[in-house]
């Protein structure tokens, strides 16, 4: 983890992921990395700045900050360099034009980071909190450091600083302890937050960690028909906050041609992150790859959107 070297990048992409961290100090009880990767250590901020330098001379348009808890950045070093601090310098790095925050922490995040995120223009406007779940009972056997007042604080500050925030969560359903009316209390949280993306997992029992002892009585199919409750509820849910979209203009990195018949290339706007969400289909031919061009978005389904350049 460190600037010193350049990093291997495919001849065509415009973005790069940064490890900003390693490691992870947290204790969830579901979790084995931090037996497999140790606690967090943070890479130094001018190591950090040095490297996004690089990728923005080689062309890189667009950084994606990881770590296994980004928002625990800084706690391990001895100057307690802060993230909010990053960001900003980060978004004056000249190249570069948009910065994405992953993998937050809901009793890590703070209104600065936010703040630092709505203060910006360079820095996508894409919360991703991974929140597991909302029971409190569930949430403390889970080991997570927080209740769900504060997931819920967060959600309606991250709305408040920044009307067009994307939010991003993951849910685990199956937890030893979940009972039906604790994932009742999931499911009617999924209706009322109306994230704009979020996965589910299924729990699955990790060789070492505190769950694994935890007796479970919750069988696979159960575990399979909360989350296919989920997933359906959030169908409808992302649908309409997509069909929102249609009519407005958004920011599209041109990321590769596509095969879609009508559409020629593919790309994503700034409320899409790569992998984990949907894409922009574009109809125009011309576009050039890797650049950041404005599209009016004409249509949407539940996954994807689709637009014309403008
Ligand atoms: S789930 Fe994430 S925050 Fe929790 S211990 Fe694992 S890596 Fe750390």
């Amino acid at each position: 983890m460190s600037s010193r070297h350049d990093r291997i990048l495919s001849p065509d992409t415009a973005t790069a992921y940064l490890k900003i961290s390693d490691g992870c100090s947290n204790c969830c009880a579901y979790c084995a990395i931090p037996s497999i990767r140790g606690k967090a250590r943070s890479r130094r901020p001018d190591d950090i700045l040095l490297e996004a330098q690089k990728l923005a001379d080689r062309g890189i348009r667009e950084i994606i900050l990881i770590g296994q808890d980004t928002t625990a950045y800084g706690r391990d070093l001895k100057t307690r360099p802060k993230l909010s601090a990053l960001l900003s310098d980060l978004a004056s790095l000249p190249g570069l034009s948009w910065v994405r925050l992953l993998y937050t922490h809901p009793a890590h995040i703070t209104a600065d980071v936010l703040e630092a995120i709505a203060g910006h223009q360079k820095i996508c406007r894409y919360i991703d909190l991974p929140v597991q779940h909302i029971d409190n009972t569930v949430l403390t056997a889970m080991n997570r450091g927080v209740f769900s007042e504060r997931i819920r604080e967060i959600i309606s500050l991250s709305r408040s600083l920044m009307t067009d925030v994307a939010l991003r969560t993951s849910l685990i359903v199956g937890f030893p302890g979940e009972t039906k009316k604790r994932f009742e209390r999931l499911l009617d949280f999924v209706k009322e937050a109306r994230f704009d993306h979020l996965g589910v997992f299924t729990y699955s029992r990790e060789e070492g960690t505190a769950a694994a002892k935890m007796p479970s009585r919750i069988g696979e199919k159960e575990k399979e028909r909360r989350r296919d409750l989920i997933m359906s509820e959030q169908a409808d849910i992302s649908y309409a906050i997509n069909q929102k979209l249609t009519g407005s203009v958004q920011e599209v990195l041109i990321e590769e041609k596509s095969d879609r018949e009508g559409f020629a290339f593919i790309g994503r706007c700034r409320r899409q992150a790569p992998e984990i969400d949907g894409v922009t289909y574009i109809r125009n031919n011309g576009a050039k790859i890797g650049s950041i061009m404005k599209c009016k978005i004409t249509a949407a389904d539940h996954y994807d959107l689709y637009g014309e350049l403008l």
